[in-house]
């Protein structure tokens, strides 16, 4: 299985900003005084060597969207924030886009960020593409969403008028089911309105797609479950919105979790790969840079380094599982 980030953003996009460009052109340039550069391949050479991801790229601003590539005939997305515009327009630069293709959406709850995306994903316009909303919530809850946000006076085109053949499923909580040719597990989760983790399985290998998920540990039942669900997964992507501190304070019960937690739950859960999820739309690059450093700096002091993999989310980032 191939995991693609479209949207790595919680709450609302975050885009880069003129300024936030310039800075790091600027800084570029200042690391490059007194360096031999008469070259491009000089350039590329001090780019890779020199600057760190900070420096030279960026985390993105779209919200939430990830694709599941399980190399089967339909495709698998997690939710439908503003991501899901560039995941649709890959599909439309594919070979055959002409083709009737069939999605399998899941969402993880209909707040705003999770299905911005889905009026302007260009696929849900063409007829015969069928589209499949798969969630735990009421299916009514899930079309008053969708209806809502793509009607007057918000939206020109109602969702009602879309010419692909859009359908709601209705998955129960706990079970596992078996849709587009991979396992499929879901999870409730703690969350203003509810939301719903969804565990991925196919030949052995498994991504957990968590996020808008608030974790209090100190309820061992919740934790347990959470472990469980986590257990030897490939891959957790995991809502890490906050600071450990702030989770725990004054941003408790807002419904989000931290990059502390998520190392604690995966150690104790033997996963492999963590991807710290759903940012802050505050947090700049550089701020997420150094919340991944000290993400696995505890990783590696903390239960004598399990071996788990870290890293941030970004939009356009591949995995490979
Ligand atoms: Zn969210
Ligand atoms: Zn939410």
């Amino acid at each position: 299985m191939l995991v693609r980030f479209f949207g790595t953003r919680g709450s609302l996009p975050a885009p880069l900003s003129g300024a936030g460009v310039k800075a790091k052109i600027r800084d570029a340039l200042v690391k490059a005084i007194g360096q031999d550069l008469t070259s491009p391949e000089d350039v590329d050479r001090f780019m890779a060597d020199s600057l760190d991801f900070a420096a030279q790229s960026t985390y993105g601003g779209d919200s939430s969207c990830v694709e599941i590539d399980a190399d089967t005939d339909s495709y698998i997305v997690c939710d439908a924030g503003s991501g899901l515009r560039e995941f649709g327009n890959r599909v439309m630069r594919a070979p055959a886009p002409g083709k009737q293709k069939v999605f399998n959406l899941f969402m993880s709850h209909v707040h705003w960020d999770h299905i911005m995306g889905f009026p302007f994903f260009v696929p849900a316009y063409i007829p015969g593409n069928r589209i499949l909303i798969h969630g735990c919530h009421d299916v009514a809850v899930m079309k008053e969403a969708f209806n809502r946000q793509q009607s007057a006076p918000c939206f020109p085109v109602n969702f009602g008028q879309l010419g692909s053949t859009i359908e709601f499923v209705q998955l129960e909580a706990g079970k596992r089911y078996d849709i587009a040719g991979v396992s499929v597990t879901t999870k409730a989760q703690n969350h203003s309105g509810d939301s719903y983790g969804y565990r991925f399985e196919q030949n052995g290998r498994s991504v957990v797609y968590s996020t808008d998920s608030e974790h209090k540990l100190d309820s061992l039942d919740e934790t347990d479950a959470f472990i469980a669900f986590f257990h030897g997964a490939d891959l957790v992507i995991f809502d890490a919105m906050y600071s450990l501190a702030d989770a725990f304070s004054i941003k408790e019960d807002w419904g989000h979790s931290s990059n502390i937690v998520a190392v604690e739950l995966c150690q104790r859960a033997d996963a492999k790969r963590l991807a710290l999820f759903h940012h802050d739309p505050n947090s700049d690059d550089v701020t997420l840079s150094k919340i991944l450093d000290d993400t696995i700096r505890f990783e590696d002091i903390s239960d004598a380094g399990s071996g788990l993999e870290v890293m941030t989310a970004y939009d356009g980032l591949e995995v490979t599982l």
